[in-house]
């Protein structure tokens, strides 16, 4: 039976790549090191491993550095890092910068063979006279003219810095792409591989043919925004006499109220909207995991998703789902009670003095080990959960047993709760009430536990082309609900991931230093959650 062997042996996506020929395939992932890897990039990552493997091909990892503006060594190693922490494992890792000076000699080819020219013409004029259909009037310069240009440009003198070299392929083609478009501009910055050696640098557009086709890349994936430049990329493998690479496109990847851009989440870094690269806000692949998304998880979503060509706004909810199956089973429970307005509960046949228990971390998952309850006749609760008794009802203390609530001392408001008394009916059925409720008892120092969760960076589900993300930026991104923890929340580690009953999941993501721990919510994919 065909779907089921589909499920067991991973994904199999049906579709094929066209002309592929086993143990010949070999694909691409082209990160340009200018941020931090998203999720969007990991899709495609994943996507051109899993062709690569799928014919028993090459993948190559290659970085499209050749615009010293936008690129860092820091971006480039974080890059690296990440697709490693992904289960990428490349065949090659390779450079466009390392390609420059061939790239540098096939742009004198292209001039000479009367297919490119130099221009000055300024960037608002050049913009309007693409839109218009109107001809540089450098286009029909001389060779010559163009070559010496060019030298000046490789130079970095005046006259090369107010210059640009253009492919001479159309006036006014339909497909703007085509319009003669820029294949080397100046850049005086040094770049963080090749220095100060080359004072101009191939554009996308020109370099990525000419090195997938040296690299022997087969098939080019590339995400179906780029399809105007489908063409432009055939004629340059054609007007360059290179070998055929086929493109094969696949979707871009987007969430619901989510940047997916390394450009404006640049920007939202730069301008202090988040902590950083690894906000756990962001999609990044770090930012995600610090939020608590496990690798596992991730791989299977990305994997899940296949390769549509449909671009759809993905929900984040699947995203979060597909993790909490992966961190329930293996996600130790803690109690925590909020402290704004915590409630004492005095027990009146309560323990003489405190005594402690050992209990499993987790009901289902012996492995977990224990964890200590403290039970004593003075316990605390979260005030939502005391403001919900009523005067004689029988509730459930988990992990305890069942008692009454006997008494209700109200703030003036007569709302607030300010203490309870309670008389432990341990031999009641906890089947029979309607209230399980957390409880700590209150002995001394319980470390603070600070629960921290987020809203969506952007307001909107999705921008429109038209839109400013900037006026779209939600006001308040990051609540925190200051609590009291089980004393053993003061062991947690950094990246340990827990379940705070009745309150969610979380990742721990600063250990306890004495003064208070700081744990991130985990979204579950099911729940909106403030903790009461
Ligand atoms: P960004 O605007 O975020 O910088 P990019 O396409 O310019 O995206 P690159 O570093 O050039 O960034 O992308 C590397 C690869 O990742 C390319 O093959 C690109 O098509 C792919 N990619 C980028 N964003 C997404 C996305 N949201 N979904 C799927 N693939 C993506
Ligand atoms: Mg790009
Ligand atoms: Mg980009």
């Amino acid at each position: 039976n065909a779907s089921k062997k589909q499920k067991s042996s991973g994904p199999n996506y049906e579709i094929g790549l066209p002309d592929a020929v086993d143990g010949k395939v070999v694909t691409r992932f082209p990160p340009e090191p200018s941020g931090y890897l998203h999720i969007g990039h990991a899709k495609a990552a994943l996507l051109n491993q899993y062709f690569a493997k799928k014919y028993h091909g090459k993948l190559i990892m290659r970085f499209d550095d050749t615009n010293p503006s936008k690129e860092k060594s820091e971006y480039q190693e974080s890059i690296v890092e990440d697709v490693a922490l992904l289960g990428i494992k490349p065949d090659v890792l390779t450079y466009t910068s390392d390609y420059l000076d061939t790239i540098y000699q096939y742009c004198i080819d292209v001039i000479k063979a009367g297919h490119a020219y130099a221009d000055d013409t300024p960037v608002d004029q050049m913009r309007q006279e693409r839109t218009d259909g109107v001809p540089s009037k450098h286009r029909d310069r001389p060779v010559e003219e163009s070559l010496a240009i060019f030298e000046e440009m490789n130079k970095g003198t005046e006259t090369g810095l107010k210059n640009c070299i253009r492919a001479k392929i159309s006036v006014d083609s339909p497909n703007k792409a085509l319009r003669d478009p820029v294949i080397y501009r100046c850049n005086l910055l040094p770049h963080h591989r090749t220095g100060d050696k080359y004072k101009a640098y191939p554009t996308y557009d020109f370099a990525c043919p000419i090195v997938d086709s040296l690299e022997g890349v087969t098939h080019a994936l590339r995400t179906t925004e780029y399809r105007d430049r489908n063409a432009l990329y055939q004629w340059m493998l054609k007007t360059m006499n290179l070998r055929k690479v086929h493109v094969w496109e696949f979707s871009r990847m987007n969430f619901v109220r989510t940047l997916l851009s390394k450009r404006k989440l640049t920007e939202l870094v730069n301008a202090g909207v988040v902590w950083g690269w690894d906000d756990p806000r962001f999609p990044t692949v770090r930012g995600v995991r610090r939020r608590g998304m496990t690798i596992e998880a991730l791989q299977q979503y990305i994997v899940s998703q296949g390769p549509s060509k449909n671009i759809l706004t993905l929900d984040w909810t699947s995203f979060w789902a597909t993790n909490k199956k992966v961190i329930d089973p293996v996600a130790p429970r803690y109690v925590a009670v909020a402290s704004d307005k915590v409630v004492k509960a005095t027990i009146v046949n309560g323990p003489a003095a405190p005594y402690v228990e050992k209990h499993p971390k987790h009901k289902k998952n012996a492995a977990l080990g224990d964890k200590e309850i403290t039970y004593s006749n003075t316990i605390l609760f979260d005030q939502a959960d005391a403001q919900s008794f009523k005067k004689d009802e029988e509730i459930t203390l988990m992990d305890w047993g069942n008692a009454y609530v006997r008494d209700i001392v109200y703030d003036a408001d007569n709302k607030t709760v300010v203490s309870l008394k309670l008389e432990l009916h341990l031999e009641g059925d906890f089947k029979k009430t309607e209230k399980k409720v957390t409880w700590l008892a209150d002995v001394p120092s319980l470390p603070t536990v600070d629960l921290v969760d987020f809203d969506y960076l952007i307001t909107k589900d999705k921008l429109d082309e038209n839109d400013n993300y900037k006026d779209f930026l939600t006001p308040q991104t990051e609540f925190h609900t200051i609590t009291k923890g089980a004393a053993d929340m003061k062991d947690l580690k950094k990246g340990d991931i827990v379940q705070i009953e009745r309150k969610g999941y979380f990742i721990v993501d600063s250990a306890f230093d004495g003064e208070k721990a700081v744990l991130f919510n985990i979204p579950d994919g099911k729940t909106v959650n403030r903790y009461g």
